[in-house]
């Protein structure tokens, strides 16, 4: 990854002439090693006094998951037991999902604040029969953030076009307008993208990128630490049955095998291939949708109609018909929401939504 390089190159690029320390990042980061004893590993992270949010991702040789945090105090804020088979999810971090296990704390605004001293993260490390492993170790890279208010972010994104795709200007025309309804979409919870236009060097029939792609590790090594890499593609795992997939929730800021939103344009254009303002709406609201995946959020009820995200202010709805009236509006809702003509306009976010946005350690 590229850390502090962002920002020598502005100074070249703008020919800036002086050094403006307003203009250094409030973001910082390192790794370390650990292993587990007992199938646990304790991650100590010392926290000052102005770190207000902090990004934990781990890439270990088996399956990792998060048994606890505690704080300074050594009171418990998350136990693994509490959300592991609950039906409203907080995050995916206490699943042991893979080898790659990204947290974000805290997560809304009810979650226990960061304050000043020694935090512990505990990791265990399972088999695939769900056996606790000791000896395993693991790599920890610990981001943070210095936020004091919560109240207004910008998110660095890095756009990158899959190999081909910027030379079709009626994409890259539709990209630019999507970006605009995400950016109008944003504006009232005070969130503002910040997308910077790449290209990279990866097929266009892009991964599903929940299930891990070295494709994708290798072409994250080229964002900056505080930007989301949002890869656009022709489309994912070789068809349109997806708008887009966020690699996990909540993503990380580090490159590993799903460090990055990826989308599919074809999926947005529709059978005809050509974007009516429809299509662009959606293409925007799906990349607001994603990164909203990437930064922690779940959606406010799954399409089976019997889990829900962790967010008191959105409705434990149950079956389509009622799901889609008191959530149909929501960003998060799982699908578009459409009749023969139109869709339902999906731009709408809970006060607990937003505080997960603004909490997540990448919203500066
Ligand atoms: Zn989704």
């Amino acid at each position: 990854m590229l850390a502090s390089m962002r920002w020598t190159l502005l100074l070249i690029a703008t020919g800036c002439a002086g050094f403006d320390p307003d203009n250094e990042p409030d973001f910082t980061g390192y790794s370390e090693e650990l292993c587990t004893d007992a199938g646990v590993a304790n991650l100590n992270i010392n926290i000052s006094d102005s770190e207000t949010a902090m990004l934990v991702t781990i890439d270990g040789d088996d399956l990792i998951a998060l048994d606890e945090i505690r704080d300074p105090d050594g009171d418990v804020v998350l136990n693994w037991n509490d959300w592991y088979t609950e039906k409203n999810y907080l995050t995916s971090a206490v699943w042991p999902l893979s080898g790659e296990m990204v947290l974000n704390w805290p997560i809304r605004g009810q979650d226990a604040e960061l304050f000043a001293g020694q935090w512990t993260v505990t990791l265990a490390a399972v088999d695939a029969r769900g056996n606790y492993k000791s000896g395993s170790c693991m790599n920890a890279t610990v981001q943070s953030k210095e936020d004091p208010s919560f109240a207004t972010a910008t998110v660095n994104v890095r756009l990158v076009y899959a190999n081909g795709v910027d030379e079709i200007d009626e994409v890259t025309n539709a990209v630019e307008a999507a970006i605009d309804r995400w950016t109008t979409l944003w504006e009232p919870y005070g969130l503002y993208p910040n997308v910077r236009i790449t290209t990279g060097d990866i097929d266009p029939d892009l991964p599903y990128v929940g299930d891990g792609s070295e494709d994708i590790y290798t072409i994250t090594m080229d964002s900056y630490e505080d930007e989301i890499t949002l890869v656009i593609g022709d489309t994912i795992e070789g068809g349109t049955e997806y708008l887009g997939v966020a690699g996990s929730i909540p993503g990380t800021l580090t490159a590993n095998t799903r460090s990055a939103v990826v989308l599919g344009w074809i999926a947005s254009a529709g059978l005809d291939g050509s974007f009516s303002d429809l299509d662009i709406s959606i293409m925007g609201e799906t990349m607001a949708h994603e990164v909203g995946h990437y930064m922690g959020l779940f959606h406010p009820v799954e399409q089976t109609w019997d889990s829900w995200d962790a967010c008191d202010d959105t409705p434990d709805c149950r079956g389509k018909a009622e799901c889609e009236s008191e959530l149909g509006t929501n960003l998060m809702f799982p699908a578009p929401v459409c009749d023969f003509n139109d869709c339902l306009a999906q731009d709408q976010l809970s006060d607990i939504q937003v505080e997960i946005l603004q909490r997540y350690t990448g919203a500066l």
